[in-house]
């Protein structure tokens, strides 16, 4: 509790002896906003031993402050310094300070409190805390509250030491409303009832790091199960009980297996003693790994009847992902976050290990290329490509690390990686590496210290490639065929910024030989390999250098293969080599050696006969890009009815629901002919149906929608029965926050917008996102390009205000619907007008997802003059 009463009485006592002892200063980087790495640095050197007692009391009403108090224990190597605790709430200055049992004046400096150096010791000290807790990491409404405190927000919210390489044990004590649930990193103790509140104990952890811990207290539902001699809770708020319990089983049996796979791969049991996991609505990322803890976005788990395969295997994945992180990133984490990303290159890469024995029927192998090709591609190929591993001088810009590249990019290097180990050999490197740091820190360079035990090969040089360069090589075929035969087969590769970069690496190369597929595996570790004498009397039609998924580059095809394989990918066999073909042919458009129009009927020739679930599901995503973004208006009308068509075709032949639901998707996305319009809003007038696929909430919703943008009349009735029809308290909330967004009056969704300019109506991230994407839809961008600089200017701020993720969801949403050359002349302007100290990884945000953008632009731009 807060004692503001004694607080300025002891403060004035100590005051003086703080000012009149000479001690060693802290270094003024040490006291910059955020955690700097000077500061991290040196209470590193300083710190050991840490504990954290955290008692937090909640109040019901949502007006009233959390308020609490933080006990940290720990020793000092040097106690002649000041110490610095980050805490940067607006209560900070207010909070009361002991140290050793004595009150001290402290400062608060930039979200810091300086504890002066003469109210220390030498080895053991304690620092009793109490305090008003910061909202902002909260997420609190009503009824609900919970924590996501990565990379460094539980500053934030509460005095701690905020860096991933001070690890503490946290003991936890939670005070709130007695009809209220709560669920912590610890095992639950005890819960003391006193009248309508209830204080619940949770035990000692073991040490995390500060990004991973987490409570969430609410009005909560708790489902319990038992797999493999393990007890597990799931917390939820979903309030459809059928929803409900068609999903519990799969959620519980998806973590068990995921757990066992996870010992299985590492050789080391789980760590962390209990087990549950938090269903949090509309979360803002897609989970997040808190020990014990871990919390997923409700409804990328709690999955309709009409899931896709897709989904279903994103849900295992997303499962996986985060279970792993228990060992990668809970058990042994990053010294800095400028190595985040080896915590998520593992998660993704050993889920993938384990979601393979749960689909064993689906092709993997395309599912990684799927998966991770085509969005690391998406910002490699921009001017805004960043590399895997950057640096990072403060921990307040660490959420710009995060994106495709670490996520996408790395893991397909890792499998480069294995490959260059063996599988035996790397696998022994990673065990290694989490025995020899097990509840400590390492670095990317421990990392390839334990994998270099097991090989001869020279890691640093290939690490400084793949790891610390941004970009991809342009990988062209140059293949010569005279008088039926071959003359010369052979790779080239380039640096596409002229930097004379050569990027090492293994590829597996499909040709096309009579109607079979030959595979060569070819070094590319110089400029060029020949491969001429690999053919063995082989004409390829065609040369996928790519060829199952392996290569990471800009595969140029060859004259020869583009023009055969735009009319023949049907007739390749094998599904991966489809999507690499598919993946080639994309580069080659954006590229601009096949035209938009071309590489639609491509598309469309392609998808009229594809069986394969994996590839539909991918390849429509695609499609709907070049339809909104890549053809004129006049282009769609023309062929508005043909499309509409196939796709309906295919939907009502298709028997399996998720399938059913990704043609659905997509004729509901790209739909404008009027007779299609109406069967939609028939639809959600809920006057005619589709047989085999049942509409649910989420449907109709996004019907409402898609309707509103179209404006076919009636939408306020639209949307009002669509409200009505929400039952579930917090969709309902979110659908009427963005209503204002489809609205049909422009004037009204410029004030829903203008809005946002309120920090606190940003608050819900991903409701704001909801409504970004309807305000900029394709068919009413040509309205909304008036306030892409206003958006674009206000991203600093939602960068600073916001959670992960949200600065970058932010641009991509302003962005995506956008295609004119007025819209991208706005990005421009915007970029080339930024100020010197502009941050320079935000310039690359706006450059990364502004790049389809600029090449819809280009394509569109008037032939007399040349877009920007
Ligand atoms: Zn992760």
């Amino acid at each position: 509790m807060i004692r503001c009463t004694s607080r300025l009485g002891s403060a004035l006592i100590v005051v003086a002896a703080f000012f009149g002892v000479a001690s060693a200063a802290v270094e003024p980087d040490e006291l910059a906003a955020g955690v700097s790495l000077e500061l991290a640095k040196a209470r590193a050197r300083n710190i050991s031993r840490l504990s954290y007692e955290l008692a937090l009391s909640i109040p019901d009403a949502l007006a009233q402050p959390v308020t609490g108090t933080n006990v940290l224990r720990f020793h000092l190597a040097d106690p002649t310094r000041p110490l610095v605790i980050d805490f940067d709430a607006e209560g900070a200055a207010e909070a009361i300070v002991a140290a050793n049992g004595v009150v001290v004046a402290t400062r608060a400096v930039n979200g810091h409190l300086v504890i002066p150096a003469v109210s220390l010791r030498r080895g053991a000290n304690t620092v009793r805390i109490d305090f008003r807790a910061g909202n902002a990491p909260l997420n609190r409404s009503a009824d609900f509250l919970y924590t996501w405190f990565v990379p460094a927000q539980a500053r934030r919210a509460l005095p701690c030491f905020d860096q991933p390489d001070l690890k503490g044990r946290w003991t936890v004590t939670l005070e709130h409303p007695a009809q209220w649930q709560s669920v912590a990193n610890g095992a639950e103790l005890d819960r003391l009832r006193t009248g309508d509140r209830v204080r619940v104990r949770f035990g000692e952890t073991q040490p995390l790091p500060t990004y991973v811990v987490a409570f969430v207290v609410g009005d909560m539902k708790v489902e319990t199960a038992t797999r493999a001699g393990r007890t597990m809770r799931m917390f939820h708020r979903e309030s459809d009980a059928a929803k409900l319990a068609s999903n519990r089983d799969a959620l519980f049996d998806l973590h068990a297996k995921a757990l066992e796979e996870v010992e299985r791969y590492t050789g080391i049991p789980y760590p962390f003693g209990k087990f549950d996991f938090v269903l949090v609505p509309a979360f803002q990322p897609g989970a997040m790994e808190h020990a014990g803890n871990i919390a997923y976005k409700a409804e990328s788990l709690l999955l309709d009847e009409t899931a896709t395969q897709d989904e279903l295997l994103d849900r295992a994945h997303v499962i996986a992902h985060e279970t792993v992180h228990m060992w990668f990133g809970n058990l042994v984490t990053m010294r800095w976050f400028n190595d985040v990303w080896t915590k998520e290159v593992f998660a993704n890469f050993v889920a993938d290990k384990v979601t393979e024995t749960q689909f064993p029927q689906m092709r993997h192998d395309l599912k990684f290329f799927l998966g991770n090709h085509g969005s690391a591609y998406a910002v490699d190929r921009s001017a805004g490509a960043n590399p895997i591993r950057q640096p990072l001088d403060n921990l307040s810009e660490a959420g710009t690390l995060y994106g495709p590249i670490i996520y996408s990019k790395s893991p397909v290097v890792m499998r480069q990686l294995e490959a260059l180990l063996g599988e035996a050999a790397f696998r022994e490197g990673v065990r290694t590496y989490l025995r020899r740091h097990a509840f400590g820190n390492a670095t990317w360079d421990d990392l390839i210290t334990a994998l270099a035990g097991s090989t001869k090969l020279d890691l640093r040089q290939w690490s400084h490639m793949w790891i610390d360069e941004p970009g991809r090589p342009v990988i062209r075929t140059e293949l010569d065929v005279e008088d039926g035969s071959v003359k010369r087969l052979a790779l080239r590769q380039r640096d596409p910024l002229g930097r004379d970069r050569v990027w090492p690496q293994q590829l597996r190369v499909t040709l096309g030989c009579d109607g079979h597929a030959k595979r060569i595996v070819a070094d590319l570790v110089s400029r060029e390999v020949d491969l001429t004498r690999s053919l063995d009397g082989c004409v390829p039609d065609y040369v996928l250098a790519g060829g199952e998924g392996w290569g990471y580059g800009e595969f140029e095809l060859d004259a020869r293969s583009q023009s055969y394989l735009e009319g023949a990918i049907p007739g390749i066999d094998d599904p991966l080599a489809r999507g690499v073909a598919w993946s080639a042919l994309w580069d080659a458009m954006l590229g601009g050696r096949m035209t938009p129009d071309r590489w639609y009927e491509m598309a469309l020739l392609t998808l009229r006969v594809e069986r394969d679930v994996q590839l539909i599901e991918n390849w429509l995503y695609d499609l709907n890009i070049v339809w909104w973004r890549f053809l004129t208006p006049a282009q769609r009308a023309e062929r508005a009815p043909d499309l509409e068509a196939l796709l309906r075709g295919r939907l009502d032949a298709a028997t399996d629901p998720g399938l059913k639901s990704a043609w659905f998707g997509t004729l509901r996305s790209v739909a404008i002919t009027p007779a299609t319009v109406a069967w939609l809003q028939a639809l959600w007038e809920r006057e005619a149906t589709m047989p085999g696929l049942p509409l649910v909430e989420a449907d109709e919703t996004a019907l409402a929608h898609a309707l509103a943008v179209r404006s076919v009349g009636g939408e306020q009735r639209i949307l009002d029965t669509q409200r009505d029809r929400i039952t579930n308290a917090d969709r309902k909330a979110r659908f009427e926050f963005v209503r204002g967004a489809a609205s049909s009056d422009a004037a009204e969704r410029e004030r829903w917008f203008r809005a946002l300019e309120d920090p606190a109506v940003r608050q819900r991230e991903t409701w704001v996102l909801d409504g970004l994407r309807l305000l900029n839809h394709p068919l009413r961008a040509e309205q909304s390009t008036a306030l892409i600089p206003k958006s674009l200017d206000m991203l600093l701020e939602v960068h600073r205000t916001g959670a992960l993720f949200f600065d970058a969801n932010w641009t991509r949403d302003t962005l995506r619907g956008h295609s004119s050359p007025r819209a991208a002349a706005a990005v421009s302007h915007f970029v080339d007008d930024l100020p010197a100290d502009y941050p320079p990884r935000m310039r690359e945000l706006i450059l990364q997802s502004s790049d389809l953008l600029m090449r819809a632009a280009r394509v569109h731009a008037p032939a007399d003059e040349p877009g920007d």
